[in-house]
């Protein structure tokens, strides 16, 4: 097949907003086009030459492909990006050159899709000293045998500015009803792209064995899996209520979701986007190569990161040490992971994503030999909402983010890539209503400001934490004042001001003026909310938090009746903050 045909539907697809009729277009195509090209039209209309998790990139920059346009045109690199800085994109500009190029010469062999998609694959896959020269001849030889209209899209395709707008979904249509028999037959060609999660297969199997090959398309250790997404819902009943009555409920890790494939001795780990992150992982790579008890097994996991010294799991964050080219060796040692298995898809030539959850739970607790840093994600079978709503609270106390609950139904099936109400998640928020008030202590505070200038703006509240004898800060607070407040607060406090932190305060926020524990106010707050500036049960729900109040606001009672140590205790608000937390909307 020319190039020039893939051009011309390409010039028809831009010119229309309609999906239904780029899909007519595009079937057209597919249907004119030899069954054994049908795989590389498919990568090309998406702008690739791979599906995206082989990780291959044409990847031309701008100002190269700008050069093999002056190479191929005949004109001088100057009056291209003159016209480039016009028309802002280099496809139409180099139509513009080529045109005029073709008037004056004639173009010699014409493209073949075979010719130009192994043109492009021999420029993505050069690399080290020489390959930029390379690429501009190879693009520039390129270019020299197009015609205007294929030299625009040839560019637009090496750029990475292809953007015809053919999602996915319309591929599977065009795919649907050239070769599936109609398009009521996509949801068959959408299942093996889930589990494959590439089209160009997709299209070559129903091109050429038709719907039969495509319902014999299993899963395959290697290529990534569209994950499986959960709804959500923010009462244990009304999930027990959606899922039956029954569901297994799992600890919901806060860390990176990572599909697992086993192939013998070599491991292959895919991220939630279906990029290939093998190597952020060596450790995990390890960890799945010798603990998981299969030749070869796709698995899915949370990788969390964990305290070195405590083994205690830390904040998604902790894993961006792990983003990096370079120095992995360290990140790992400062900054290791545990992987939290929660579920199995493949063992050994079985695809296991028909089977319903209990199934491959089972099927879980059997493959993974588990150690400290691999293990099967926590679970219990809830079938009575109180039992879902303990285990939720101690998951948060626990450090996750709250629960996933699972559907144990027979059609509880892995449905890869869609969102569905086979996995429903329960999630903390990290903040919640507060309705009760609170008594807290001045321990500090700032000079006010204009109206406020000569008395105090803002206090520094604390809690008391019996325990440890401390006073521990939860807020500032600076509305609900009247003017007489502000005259009476400096009265109060004066007396007890002194030239630094008291001894007995644990703050972590600087103060102009700081008081010796005595005063204490009454507040309502909006809400409590996790805080990393606020030591009030510092790492009691969250490692590197305290709860704080947001918004707070004084209530006009001035608790004279009550010593510091009569205040609030950090207990109570810890109470507050999970008791609350049932009230949420996760
Ligand atoms: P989503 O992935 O649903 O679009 P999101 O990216 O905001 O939303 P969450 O809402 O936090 O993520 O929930 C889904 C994610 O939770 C999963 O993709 C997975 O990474 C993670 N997770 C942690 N523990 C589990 C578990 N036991 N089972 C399934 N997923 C889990």
């Amino acid at each position: 097949m020319k190039y020039s045909r893939i051009a011309e539907a390409y010039e028809k697809i831009e010119a229309t907003t309609k999906r239904l009729e780029m899909t007519d277009y595009l079937v057209e195509l597919l249907n004119e086009s030899r069954t054994d090209l049908i795989e590389k039209i498919v990568y090309l209309t998406q702008g690739k030459l791979y599906p995206d998790f082989v990780g291959i990139e044409i990847g031309i920059a701008e100002k190269l492909a700008l050069r093999a346009v002056a190479k191929a045109s005949g004109y001088s690199e100057k009056a291209i990006e003159k016209d480039l800085q016009k028309t802002g994109d280099l496809g139409e500009t180099t139509q513009k050159f080529m045109n005029k190029k073709a008037q004056s010469t004639f173009f010699s062999t014409p493209l073949t899709v075979q010719r130009v998609y192994e043109t492009l694959d021999k420029i993505a896959n050069s690399t080290g000293s020489g390959s930029v020269d390379l690429k501009l001849s190879l693009l520039a030889g390129l270019l020299s045998d197009a015609n205007p209209s294929e030299a625009k899209y040839i560019v637009r395709t090496v750029t990475g500015s292809l953007r015809l707008g053919i999602a996915d979904m319309t591929v599977l249509d065009g795919l649907a009803i050239a070769f599936g028999g109609g398009k009521e037959t996509r949801i068959q060609l959408e299942r093996a792209y889930n589990i494959s999660s590439d089209l160009g297969r997709v299209a070559k199997v129903v091109a050429n064995q038709g719907l039969e090959g495509i319902e014999k398309f299993k899963v395959m250790p290697g290529e990534p899996i569209r994950p499986m997404l959960a709804e959500r819902l923010s009462s244990s009943e009304d999930i027990l209520e959606k899922l039956g009555g029954k569901c297994i409920a799992e600890y919901k890790y806060d860390g990176e979701r990572v599909q697992a494939h086993k192939m013998g001795d070599k491991v292959v780990l895919f991220s939630r986007r279906l990029e290939n992150i093998t190597e952020q992982y060596p450790d995990g790579v390890e960890y799945i190569r010798n603990h998981v008890k299969a030749k070869e097994a796709i698995i899915e996991a949370e990788a969390v990161a964990v305290d070195a010294q405590t083994g205690e799991m830390k904040p998604f964050q902790e894993l961006m040490h792990r983003r990096r080219k370079y120095g992995i060796q360290q990140a790992m040692q400062e900054h290791p992971i545990t992987l939290f298995v929660f579920e199995v898809l493949y063992v050994d030539g079985n695809d296991l994503t028909y089977e319903p959850y209990p199934i491959r739970h089972e099927q879980l607790k059997h493959v993974i030999d588990e150690t400290k840093h691999i293990q099967v994600a926590q679970s219990i079978v809830a079938t009575n909402p109180e039992q879902l709503e303990q285990f939720f609270e101690k998951t948060v106390e626990g450090g996750s983010e709250g629960i996933m609950c699972k559907s144990t139904n027979d059609d509880s099936v892995y449905q890869a890539g869609a969102r569905g109400w086979l996995w429903i998640k329960y999630k903390r928020d990290y903040r919640t209503e507060m309705t009760d008030t609170v008594d807290l202590v001045v321990v500090g505070a700032l000079h006010g400001r204009g109206k406020r200038a000569g008395t105090y703006g803002t206090f520094l509240l604390a809690a008391y934490n019996p325990d440890e004898d401390i006073f521990e800060t939860v807020t500032k607070v600076g509305t609900g004042f009247t003017d007489a407040d502000l005259q009476k607060l400096p009265e109060l406090l004066n007396k007890h001001r002194i030239s630094h932190k008291h001894s007995r305060v644990n703050s972590m926020l600087d103060m102009d003026v700081w008081f010796e524990p005595s005063v204490v106010i009454e507040i309502r707050g909006a809400e409590m909310t996790l805080s990393p500036v606020h030591t009030c049960a510092m790492n009691v729900i969250r490692e590197d938090s305290g709860v704080a109040i947001r918004f707070p606001r004084f209530t006009g009672k001035y608790r004279i009746d009550k010593a510091a140590e009569d205040a609030t205790t950090t207990e109570e608000v810890i109470e507050m903050y999970r008791s609350q937390l049932k009230k949420i909307d996760g």
